[in-house]
């Protein structure tokens, strides 16, 4: 059989511990046997991240800026207990913050659904995607404890020096008090992600603020949306047949329980913290869970939402057997690689991406699955695989299926 062709290459973001595992194991198996896989290769693993001070991190950041798509693997956030263990000279950043920074990106989080792994929420049949607003609000809050009785304020000085001020309250005893900003161009940036990633999924948009109560902070997420929804995105939205709604966040959760899924839930950082860890929940598996950083200038990260999976890692070094759910990471290049196929216009690459997807859904439905899902999994004839075995099994399925 002759391998499907790719013409640009995808920046490929190589990681850490047990999904590094993974990622080799995806690649020969699952890849290279079917695909001519051009990638630029960085290796964002923690011990070469050390060795260039971080550079690569920056490096394929921009690598992503200049080609449009990367595809990355799990990475460790050092904290202090990795400084020894991999002789850091610095405790370096996330990699995810530094990329996302960058690259000015919103993270869209979509669980994926099989057969066997069911909701809690029993009505929720179609993925439900978070979109998180990644800057500022509470995030960014400088904050004060009152001791006594005193009068707070809000004060602004303009560059000419002028003061405007707003009574917060006038305190008669102890309390508290939290000041936080945004900016507008965060907010116009999380807004254009949300209507072009929309519009590339062909899923509705819904975003909600509480602008009742907070009629100026909320208010304005909610006219910066809107603004340039209308002079931007009306029009490609009503082509598309898609829907943008605006409403409540106490409503937006309510119609969000009753709802059957299927549409993106933009949603401001807080809401987003909460909501993405209640739906990731709801929906069974974090290692079924799939992420993706669109920029506003429609260039796109692919990566599992899990972390690089220490304890396994830990296991596998010790040579035990391990049973680590490759999934996400698998449609974390199924997802680079369609989107690839869509830029440069190749339909062999985009199906391929279909077929694997369906291999790996097929698999588990057949009864084939990691440990983390045989655990949840409602399927009578259910078997718990080892990581190798259980990607072989995707990829006689995939054979079946090419
Ligand atoms: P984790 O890697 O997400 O794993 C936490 C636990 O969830 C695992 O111990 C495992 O549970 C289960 N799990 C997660 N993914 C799984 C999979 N694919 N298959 C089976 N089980 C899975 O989080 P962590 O262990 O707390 O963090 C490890 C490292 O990941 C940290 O250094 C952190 O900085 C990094 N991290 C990176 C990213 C990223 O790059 N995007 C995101 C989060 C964390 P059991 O042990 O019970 O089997
Ligand atoms: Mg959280």
């Amino acid at each position: 059989m002759e391998k499907i062709k790719m013409t640009t290459p995808l920046v490929e973001m190589d990681g850490d511990e047990m999904t590094r595992i993974l990622w080799k194991l995806i690649k020969d198996e699952l890849l290279l046997p079917f695909v001519d896989l051009k990638t630029e290769y960085y290796d964002l693993g923690l011990d070469y991240r050390n060795e260039t001070n971080d550079q690569v991190t920056f490096d394929s950041a921009e690598a992503t800026k200049k080609y449009g798509v990367a595809v990355k693997c799990a990475t460790i956030t050092p904290n202090a207990a990795r400084m020894p263990e991999y002789n850091l000279k610095e405790m370096w950043k996330s990699p995810n913050g530094t990329i996302r920074a960058i690259l000015d990106g919103t993270v869209f989080r979509a669980p994926i659904i099989v057969k066997g792994i069911e909701p809690y929420v029993k009505n929720w049949t179609k993925p439900i995607t978070i979109a998180r607003h990644a800057y500022g609000d509470v995030y960014k809050g400088v904050e004060m404890k009152i001791p006594a009785a005193g009068k707070a304020e809000l004060v602004y000085t303009n560059e000419a020096g002028e003061e405007t001020r707003e009574l917060i309250h006038n305190f008669e005893g102890a309390g508290i008090l939290q000041g936080m900003h945004n900016l507008n161009a965060s907010i116009e940036s999380f807004a254009r992600s949300c209507f072009n990633y929309a519009l590339d999924t062909k899923q509705d948009l819904w975003f909600a603020t509480k602008d009742t109560i907070s009629k100026k902070y909320d208010h304005t997420f909610k006219d910066i949306f809107n603004d340039i929804y209308e002079a931007e995105y009306k029009e490609k939205f009503e082509s598309a047949g898609i829907e943008y709604f605006y409403t409540l966040i106490d409503d937006a959760v309510a119609r969000v329980m009753r709802s059957e899924g299927g549409y993106i839930w933009a949603c401001k950082n807080y809401d987003g913290d909460v909501m993405s860890d209640m739906v990731a929940t709801a929906f069974g598996s974090l290692s079924m869970m799939t992420s993706v950083l669109a920029s506003p200038n429609g260039y796109y990260e692919y990566e599992a939402a899990h972390g690089t999976v220490q304890r396994h890692y830990y296991k596998h070094l010790k040579g035990e057997e391990t049973s680590t759910n490759p999934i996400a990471t698998i449609f974390a290049w199924t997802g680079a690689l369609r989107k690839r196929g869509e830029l440069d216009n190749l339909p062999e690459l985009m199906t391929f991406a279909d077929k694997l997807e369906k291999a790996c859904i097929t698999t588990i439905e057949n009864g084939e699955m990691t440990g983390d899902l045989y655990l949840i999994s409602t399927l009578e004839n259910k078997k718990k695989l080892n990581t190798q075995d259980f990607i072989l099994a995707i990829r006689k399925t995939l054979e079946g299926l090419m």
